[in-house]
């Protein structure tokens, strides 16, 4: 510190996973981890989390496991990721949450990146784990985690993971004291254009984003947290940590995400808070007309990942008297960035056009806009630039890869270019208009693609809608429209392009339409327009255009 700032009196602790734990475990003791498994739950207490967590410590420790290691994980949400989640990094090992959706290449790739030591992987993902072993010899230790398919070979030094918890000593591991800045935990970004980048969390922003994801969602011990975001992708936005500082029951519905096994784990343990990605909403919401399920408990549930379309919004709100938040984040803000709430003054059913807004920064996340120059932009509503990020949960580089690229150094402070464009408004009001890589450029003007599809999604015969740029002989770039139909209607071109017109600027409405069996999706769930993009250039998409005078 410079001389000339008074010191405060303060107590110089560190901030960490650890006390995460100890707080959880001990304070809120009888709190719930419930797991669903299809057909059946487990529920263990806090209090209980916390000595497994202890023994997981003392396990990884007997198989070599020492500060600054990797230990990579493959699980979906349940109870033992959650132990994962607090035994590593308080041990001082660093946590490695691995995407089991992504290519079995990539993954290897990711994981001699990284130079996991060790894998705790679920049952049912052995096999996916073995095909790969030949790959990633620098992996010494796997460790399965319930009972793998009928019928798989299991190689003899595979470890059972209740077993090896089982021969531990049942006292306390000696927890180091770790500093607050070293490594807790890291994530690959899902890698669309080149190789994968690793971010890395240290104990501090994962105990500020997750502090931050408290007062985001206002969760108390009287919450039941639905955790639907998969604990492989980003922390599963911060609830694991969240959960144990605020002490809400964590609610894991395991590999079921889909809209039926939900439903039946939601009637069973009824959540009061949420959060996931728009494609799991969806699902539920079109299943809920159907099925009936009883919403009603829910008090909030936090959307984000994509852009959240506000037929989904509505939808919730008019249907199940749901409230929706759309948030923002990445990977590398670990994640949550923005969360969009109404301002104050503004009336229940006023709320939707903020609502379908990205969101307003969180406290201690900056964004700003710049434009090809890097020059900051006024956030007047109307400007539109690259976003940029600074934060203590925002990381400012990537692991052992040279991507001076990604960042902005501006005045000595090192700004996460998000590749995200948008505008902000005098309130603060994010709006992202594209990706920056699926921006589509129409005479020289920004058409948003992401617009068209919340507006395609809005309307009655659409399930799903994804808008790409293709050429165009007098605009250089005009948007297609792939359209995925629900089920049984036949594609209207005309009407849907009509309907559109009444919802964005006229020139924005596509002239090129086809429709497609479902729109192709990342290993996170989010819109793969690259894929859509190769299937247009291969000639694989059968295009229809229909001329403006005759709509
Ligand atoms: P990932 O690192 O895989 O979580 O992806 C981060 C990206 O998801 C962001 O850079 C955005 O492009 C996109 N994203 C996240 N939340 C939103 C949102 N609310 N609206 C639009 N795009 C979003």
């Amino acid at each position: 510190m410079s001389n000339d700032f008074l010191a405060s009196t303060m107590g110089d602790v560190d901030l960490s996973i650890r006390s995460i734990l100890e707080h959880g475990s001990s304070v809120f003791g009888d709190s719930k981890v419930i797991t669903f498994h299809g057909d059946s739950t487990t529920t263990a207490s806090f209090a209980e989390v916390g000595a497994r967590a202890h023994r997981l410590a003392h396990a990884l420790r007997s198989l070599g496991i020492g500060h600054g290691d990797r230990v990579g994980t493959l699980m979906f949400n349940i109870q033992t990721h959650e132990e994962a989640y607090f035994a590593v990094p308080s041990m001082g090992a660093v946590l490695h949450t691995l995407n089991f959706r992504l290519h079995p290449e990539q993954l290897a790739w990711i994981i001699n990146h990284a130079d996991d030591q060790v894998i705790i992987c679920e049952g049912f993902l052995l096999p996916a784990l073995l095909a790969i072993r030949p790959l990633i010899p620098g992996v010494r230790h796997i460790i399965v985690v319930g009972a793998p398919p009928a019928g798989t070979d299991v190689p003899a030094d595979v470890i059972d993971y209740e077993q090896l918890l089982a021969s531990q000593p049942a006292g306390s591991y000696p927890w180091p004291d770790v500093p607050e800045r070293a490594a807790a935990a890291m994530c690959y970004t899902s890698g669309t254009t080149g190789d994968p980048k690793g971010v890395v969390y240290s104990h501090r922003s994962a105990f500020l984003h997750a502090l931050g994801f408290v007062g985001g969602a206002s969760l108390t011990s009287h919450d039941r947290v639905l955790t639907i975001v998969p604990m492989f992708h980003v922390n599963a936005w911060g609830m694991p940590y969240a959960g144990f500082m605020a002490g809400s029951d964590l609610l894991m519905p395991g590999r079921f995400l889909q809209a039926e096994p939900l439903s039946r784990f939601m009637a069973e343990h009824p959540p009061t808070f949420s959060a996931g990605v728009p494609t799991v909403w969806n699902d539920l919401l079109r299943f809920a007309e159907t099925n009936p399920i009883d919403f009603s408990t829910l008090r909030n549930v936090i959307v984000g990942g994509s852009a959240v379309p506000s037929s989904l919004i509505e939808g919730f709100r008019t249907r199940h008297g749901v409230q929706i938040t759309q948030a923002w984040g990445m990977t590398e803000t670990s994640p949550i960035g923005a969360l969009a709430y109404p301002p104050r003054g503004v009336a229940p059913d006023e709320e939707l056009p903020y609502r379908v807004r990205t969101g307003r920064p969180v406290a201690g996340i900056t964004i700003r806009i710049v434009d090809d120059n890097g020059t900051p932009l006024p956030h007047d509503g109307v400007a539109v630039g690259e976003l940029e990020a600074i934060g203590p949960w925002v990381t400012a580089s990537y692991f052992n890869v040279d991507a001076a690229d990604k960042f902005h150094v501006d005045n000595g402070k090192t700004w996460l270019r998000t590749g995200d464009v948008g505008s902000i408004d005098p309130l603060g009001y994010v709006q992202i208009t594209d990706r920056a890589k699926d921006v589509i450029k129409s005479g020289g003007e920004w058409v948003s693609s992401v617009d068209l599809e919340n507006s395609l999604m809005g309307h009655p015969a659409v399930l799903e809608a994804a808008v790409i740029g293709v050429p165009d002989d007098r605009f250089d770039e005009r948007p297609l429209a792939c359209v995925v139909m629900r089920n049984g209607q036949t594609p209207d071109f005309f009407d849907m392009a009509r309907y559109l017109e009444t919802k964005v600027a006229k020139w924005w409405v596509p002239e090129r339409w086809t429709t497609i069996d479902e729109v192709p999706k990342t290993s996170t769930l989010k819109f793969d327009k690259k894929v859509l993009r190769a299937r247009y250039g291969a000639g694989e998409l059968d295009v229809t255009t229909i001329a403006k005078a005759t709509r």
